[in-house]
């Protein structure tokens, strides 16, 4: 007998999944609470498993030609002047900027029109009850109408009433201290190809995104506590940001004006959706009315997709509605759990406060950007490592073609960072280092401590100057690497204790430099450096315990140190008035 489906909210998650139950000969209903169908939204991205689903539907490639044309994304100063950029040209697979860059009303409108040829849609009505027997959920809508379905599923989004309904209390919001808003402003001349982040100082951003339909999109964020607005009215959000950006600097008046005419305006205060569970009897919870992980995370749409495409795989495969739900929830918690785990911290570090912070800001991003790390970030963006293993459905396809190389599920990794935030992180800690570092460099800019330092009595086995430049990078890179990996580990004693020693490794380099170049602590700092030497191999050990490779790329940090040691002692003895 054909099931009878009812699914609420035709966005992303919903339309996936009305195309994928239609096509498995569901009868669909899709309710949506507008009036009409909704266009509206700015660049979203969909990477990994999200890609590999709309590959199976045949839409991939009209996704790939309908994308915003991004080519990068780049921080910007007051000025305009680029801080760091990272091109999708450079890139090997997603970076920020993502492969596949497109708007959420263009994808949700490219799912929809397929979908509504074998799904019913109605508009401008909602749930207002939903009551189960031991037949079916029996449903009654705003506009009066009562039917019966052997499933309704919710994908409403993060504000979901019907969840609010059918699950009352059970979600445990986590506020991330951000406050966004959405909007489409008319173009420019010098409007490039490129998303332009501007942070200014207050922990505010603004952010301006090409599109192809000739506008520029932009987002305004404000980093703080949350305060209830986002159930302001319009007119008063628009007020109040008005006043938070009036002294912003860069575009923000061009911005402000655009954002007064614009007639697609998009609020929220960010915060996550933490469900106990995503169904209950017949009805089950989906895309963001399940588990919102927040744009911070970067991985919502490519989310929604692949939950809605599992969870049509599951009641395409049972009949037992329940057992299809549970399921899928197997199936899908780590990979959320995967996303949801972005520190609160996140958001602080993408919009500092303070002037200082946001040069920090820019020197992460920097050697982020560096050719040398700019490798290992591809792969860093590439999607969830909890993916769930698509290879389950091959069945499902519709595209042709048998098997696919999706990764396994593996343990749920909290307490592991996004690749996003370890990125920024690793970035953050070592820009630091290196800022400390070149204060103290005996460079052609200091030349006080370039003179002391060249006045030294040093041993024979000294490296030319040229050598420490070029050492200093190759390590550097190898405790970003190390340190990111270890970062992307799920949470344990092991992992902390291995990060904690990053952490204290890394800022004894910067220390160093200042005991030795700018103190002229000779003693000390070879004493530090002998210490260096031990805490480095305790690093190295507690690492291995983790994860080998990050331990291996540390091996020549610990090399190097022995010699220095050396040398520092030496140095040392054989300058006994040059130091204090
Ligand atoms: C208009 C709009 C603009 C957006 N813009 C952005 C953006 O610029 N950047 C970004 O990262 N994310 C944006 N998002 C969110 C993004 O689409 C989602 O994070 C992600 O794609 C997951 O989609 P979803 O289908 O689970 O939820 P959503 O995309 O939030 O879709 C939920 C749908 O359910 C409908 N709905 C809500 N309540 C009810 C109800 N009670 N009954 C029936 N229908 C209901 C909504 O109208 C909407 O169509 C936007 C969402 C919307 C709706």
């Amino acid at each position: 007998m054909t099931r009878r489906i009812l699914i609420t909210g035709a966005s992303v998650a919903g339309n996936t999944l009305a195309w994928w139950l239609g096509r498995t000969g569901f009868d669909v209903t899709v309710v949506e609470r507008a009036p009409a169908f909704r266009d509206g939204g700015q660049n979203i991205d969909v990477r990994g498993s999200g890609r590999e689903v709309l590959r199976r539907m045949g839409l991939e490639q009209s996704a790939l030609e309908q994308g915003t044309g991004e080519e990068g994304t780049a921080w910007v100063d007051a000025n305009g002047r680029i801080a760091a950029q990272f091109l999708t040209a450079d890139q090997d697979g997603d970076g920020p900027t993502a492969e596949m860059e497109i708007l959420r009303g263009d994808l949700a409108r490219l799912l929809y029109e397929p979908a509504a040829e074998r799904a019913t849609y109605r508009f401008g009505d909602s749930v207002t009850a939903i009551v189960e027997d031991d037949e079916a959920a029996c449903v009654t809508f705003a506009s009066g109408r009562t039917e019966r379905y052997d499933a309704v599923i919710v994908a409403e989004g993060v504000g979901s009433a019907t969840r609010t309904h059918v699950f009352a209390h059970e979600n445990a919001p986590r506020w991330m201290d951000l406050t966004i808003a959405y909007f489409t402003i008319p173009r420019t001349a010098d409007d490039d190809r490129l998303w332009r982040w501007y942070n200014a100082p207050g922990g505010r951003s603004v952010s301006l995104r090409p599109d192809r339909h000739g506008t520029t999109r932009v987002m305004l964020s404000v980093q703080q506590p949350p305060g209830g607005e986002q159930d302001w009215s319009q007119e008063r959000q628009k007020t109040w940001l008005r006043k938070r950006f009036s002294d912003a600097g860069w575009q923000s008046a061009r911005v402000l004006e655009g954002m007064d005419a614009t007639d697609d305006f998009y609020f929220d205060v960010l915060r996550q959706v933490r469900m106990p569970r995503w169904s209950k009897g017949r009805v089950v919870l989906t895309g963001d009315a399940a588990w919102c992980a927040t744009p911070i995370a970067g991985i919502g749409t490519t989310l929604a997709i692949t939950g809605a495409y599992v969870l049509a795989a599951e009641m395409a495969r049972s009949d037992d509605v329940v057992a299809a739900f549970a399921a899928y929830e197997r199936a899908m918690r780590p990979m959320v759990e995967d996303a949801q785990g972005v520190p609160k911290i996140a958001p602080r570090l993408m919009n500092p406060h303070s002037r200082l912070g946001i040069r920090l800001l820019h020197g992460a991003l920097r050697m982020a950007s560096r050719p040398a790390v700019r490798g290992i970030t591809g792969k860093l963006f590439g999607g969830s490592t909890k993916e769930p293993d698509l290879s389950q459905y091959d069945q499902n396809r519709t595209d042709g073609s048998t098997g696919a190389p999706e990764r396994a599920v593996t343990a749920a990794g909290r307490g592991a960072l996004s690749p996003l935030l370890a990125l920024g992180a690793v970035g953050l800690v070592l820009g630091v280092s290196a800022v400390v570092g070149r204060r103290n460099a005996p460079d052609p800019s200091h030349p006080r401590i370039r003179k002391w330092y060249r006045g030294l009595d040093k041993p024979g086995f000294t490296p030319p100057d040229a050598a420490f430049g070029a050492v200093w990078p190759v390590l550097e890179t190898g405790l970003a690497v190390g340190g990111y990996r270890l970062l992307r580990q799920p949470s344990g004693t092991a992992r902390n204790t291995a990060v904690g020693l990053w952490l204290l490794n890394t800022a004894m380099v910067g220390g160093w430099t200042q005991l030795f170049f700018r103190e002229k602590q000779l003693g000390a700092s070879a004493a530090a450096s002998g210490a260096m030497v031990a805490s480095s191999a305790a690093y190295v050990a507690a690492a291995a315990r983790v994860d080998k490779p990050a331990a291996a790329v540390g091996i020549p940090f610990v090399a190097w140190l022995g010699f220095a040691t050396l040398l520092a002692e030496r140095i040392w003895r054989d300058n006994p008035e040059k130091g204090r």
